[in-house]
């Protein structure tokens, strides 16, 4: 048995994996983030598991978190009984994403509070010298302040906090269709295509909660616009909100 843990900037939601996936329990990122390690550990005496996955939202530099822009960290230390695995999440979510849809090279985004994204190749997670996919960092231009503390990065412009910021709501943008029409998605699709460039991924997969929602053929069709016709990967959403966490599972076991 393996626990797969997703801690996200709202949300801590946690999985089983023996033969298939189970959901064991979510929790408040506020309330559990500082006891984090006291609850895994009454889950792992609970569930007899033998490791821990977990898919952390923050830049993770070989096992150490250096920064956590959407989460309160204070004094969080992780001590655990059993071996563990500390991953970014959207690493997490690209693992998973290769695993469930079967590409070998693909670019995972997931979009909720802010942009994450993670790259695989040919089969592994690349991380470079740890912070690899920061697509969210990206500078698009203007003078926004980012939660990074840099400023006109892509996430300052689409993404979670930044609609809630300018009191846009994501869900009624998605329902509505008029989050197609903002120029800020057109930022979101000049950097997915760019990132294409530059890995030739199969596929390009989209993941969190406004990232599951977006519709696939307008992300296909509004990211190829700025694509040399060479590129054509194909351009999926992946709708399933433990993705992050099976995902950490996967990161225990390979
Ligand atoms: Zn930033």
């Amino acid at each position: 048995m393996i626990l797969g843990v997703d801690v996200g900037g709202t949300n801590i939601d946690i999985v089983a994996f023996e033969k298939d996936f189970s959901h064991v329990a979510t929790y408040p990122t506020r309330d559990y983030v500082a006891k984090l390690d006291k609850l895994l550990n009454e889950l792992v005496e609970r569930y007899q598991a033998k490791a821990v996955g977990i898919g952390f939202a923050g830049w993770i530099r070989r096992g150490k978190i250096i920064k956590a822009p959407n989460i309160k960290l204070n004094d969080f230390k992780l001590k655990l009984d059993v071996p563990y695995v500390l991953d970014n999440d959207a690493n997490c979510f690209a693992l998973y994403a290769s695993h469930v849809l079967g590409f070998k090279n693909l670019i995972g985004i997931t979009i909720g509070t802010g942009i994450g994204s993670g790259i695989v190749v040919d089969g592994k997670v690349y991380r470079g010298e740890g912070l690899a996919g920061e697509i969210g960092h990206w500078f698009v231009g203007g003078n926004e302040i980012c939660t990074c503390g840099g400023r006109g990065h892509l996430e300052c412009y689409f993404g979670g906090w930044s609609f809630k910021k300018r009191s846009l709501n994501a869900i009624e943008l998605v329902e509505s269709g008029r989050i197609y029409e903002l120029e800020d998605f057109e930022k979101l699709c000049i950097c997915v295509a760019n990132a294409v460039t530059l890995l030739d991924p199969e596929a390009v997969v989209f993941g969190g909660r406004i990232g599951s929602s977006l519709n696939e053929r307008t992300l296909k069709e509004r990211i190829y616009r700025y694509l040399m016709s060479e590129f054509r990967p194909e351009i999926k959403t992946l709708n399933d909100p433990l993705a992050v966490a099976k995902g950490a599972c996967l990161m225990v076991m390979k």
